[in-house]
């Protein structure tokens, strides 16, 4: 790659928009795709570039490099790999103007508010894994006296890596850092909503690493992630996205007895008491409702419950607050809140709030004032919206909108509430906000959700083993523990010594 720190964030972001157009990266080098997809840039509905639309020829040559350099890879020693995955994290660091820009544009979200954290949370992934070589280790086992019985850890083979457009280079890293630092190759399989970022990160890498470690395809999820998913050498898939894609891949896999990890949808309560602070529980909302991210969050807090005696106040503070947020051009510093990501997801965030407006028993407020057309083109720009006292059973209570939009219910009794945040298949995440320990405790025992919170809403923080339970998927990810377990497979070794 040209050194281009003499440019600007922009241009750089231009440059980087160029190089990524069209091409694979195959062993190491850009290899031009005979078909693109056209990437859309949100905030003004132009078009900002075409991303290459590969095929299963494409996923092939990907797969093919990747398994040629799997033997020598597995064979680096681990703290080695780690020092060159920990060393891309300081090199992306040192890019994070231009590579905020260009996923600003690319994602509709916010600069300021969105892109920055995004990268170094990414960058931070990548310094985590890169310190964990060293722990990828066995056990001895009591077994016989005359006998030493030990396991080890190899790595896995190829990993399919395929990833949504929301937050893009975190999601990359969760997968793609302690796959190669327990020493397995990688295809990933860029998002054809936003995928020029996850392009710039990857060659990143691949200037660090051994020839093939590291490769990207993009395209439509049907025919070049499909192809990724059913290929004979791919060993391991870890996904990131829709309920009904998970599991398609899972039933794929299965043909062909591969493991998966699946972190799929959500739709997590938050349990706000009465003996809150009012102002720390509004802010809470605020954030764990990922209103900067305009809800397409995984982890959002869509349903929030209120205790009755402090519900009006709630609501009435919630929108003060939000109103203060500004909704606009993702690169304007002042912008707070920037697009939701491409037209269809605006017509299905549109036809829930459509169908709270229609409830009889609902109230729908909507918060923040829409930009102005003058600086950006409207259509994807869509406001916070409240929904008071709609039924449980709608479909805005039970199905995951992945937008701004956020129900917001009143109870009394802490039974019919926890029963109420437990009604869901999903079970990614929930909080509980309360000062009473034993409330806190006890809630976290019941709440049925793979990353719960008290006081809190973080979203996925490095170190914190991360996944959800029944439909929001398989798999933990963002620890040791989700390296050892996804990225490597466990062999038993017996010795005797008689
Ligand atoms: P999506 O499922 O439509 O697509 C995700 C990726 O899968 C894309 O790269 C797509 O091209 C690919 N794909 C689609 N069909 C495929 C197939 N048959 N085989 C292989 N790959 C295929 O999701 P999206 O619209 O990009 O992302 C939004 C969704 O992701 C939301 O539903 C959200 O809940 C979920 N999500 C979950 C988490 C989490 O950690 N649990 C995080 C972010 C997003």
């Amino acid at each position: 790659m040209k050194d281009t720190h003499d440019i600007s964030p922009a241009a750089q972001a231009e440059l980087w928009r160029d190089r990524y157009s069209k091409v694979a990266l195959i062993g190491g080098r850009l290899v031009p795709s005979a078909n693109a997809i056209e990437v859309i840039e949100p905030a003004h509905m132009t078009v900002l570039g075409e991303v290459a639309a590969n095929d299963a020829a494409d996923v092939d040559a990907a797969v093919a490099a990747a398994k040629a350099a799997a033997h020598d890879w597995a064979e680096t020693p681990a703290r080695e790999r780690g020092r060159l995955v920990a060393e891309a994290g300081r090199i992306m660091l040192a890019q994070l103007e231009p590579l905020a820009h260009l996923l600003a544009r690319e994602t509709g979200k916010a600069i300021r508010t969105e892109c920055r954290g995004e990268i170094r949370v990414a960058a931070d992934l990548l310094e985590m894994f890169g310190g964990l070589g060293s722990e990828i280790k066995g056990e001895t086992l009591p077994f016989a006296p005359d006998v030493f019985a030990a396991t080890t850890r190899e790595p896995v083979g190829v990993v399919g890596a395929i990833l949504p457009w929301n937050v893009p280079l975190v999601l990359m890293m969760l997968k793609i850092a302690p796959a190669l630092v327990a020493g397995n190759p990688v295809v990933i399989k860029a998002s054809e909503v936003a995928p020029f970022a996850t392009y710039a990160c990857a060659e990143m890498l691949a200037a660090l690493l051994p020839e093939g470690v590291i490769n990207v395809v993009c395209g439509s999820g049907a025919e070049c992630g499909q192809a990724l998913v059913d290929h004979r050498d791919v060993a391991k898939i870890t996904f990131t996205g829709s309920e009904a894609v998970g599991e398609k891949i899972y039933i794929s896999a299965a043909k062909r007895l591969i493991p998966v990890s699946l972190e799929l949808g959500g739709k997590s309560p938050m349990i706000v008491c009465a003996d809150v602070d009012l102002e720390r529980a509004v802010e809470g909302a605020v954030t764990g409702m990922r209103f900067t991210r305009q809800g397409q969050s995984c982890t959002a807090a869509s349903r929030i419950y209120v205790h009755a005696d402090i519900h009006d106040a709630f609501v009435a503070a919630l929108k003060a607050r939000l109103d203060t947020l500004v909704i606009g051009d993702p690169l304007d510093e002042a912008t707070d809140i920037g697009t939701i990501s491409s037209p269809q997801q605006v017509a299905k965030v549109k036809g829930y709030v459509a169908l709270a407006d229609a409830a009889p028993e609902a109230e729908v407020i909507r918060c923040a004032k829409l930009p102005e057309a003058d600086t950006v083109a409207p259509d994807l720009f869509l406001q916070p919206t409240l929904v008071l006292g709609i039924d449980p059973q709608s479909p805005v209570v039970q199905e995951e909108i992945f937008g701004p939009v956020t129900v917001i219910r009143k109870w009394t009794s802490y039974d019919e509430v926890m029963a109420q945040a437990n009604d869901t298949e999903f079970g990614l995440a929930a909080s509980i906000w309360t000062k009473d320990l034993a409330t806190a405790l006890t809630a976290s025992k019941q709440l049925d959700a793979g990353f719960v919170q008290v006081n809190a809403g973080f979203t996925i923080q490095p170190n914190l083993s991360y996944g959800g339970f029944g439909r929001s998927g398989l798999g933990k990810e963002a620890s040791l523990e989700s390296m050892l377990e996804h990225f490597t497979r466990k062999k038993t070794v017996v010795l005797s010594m008689s």
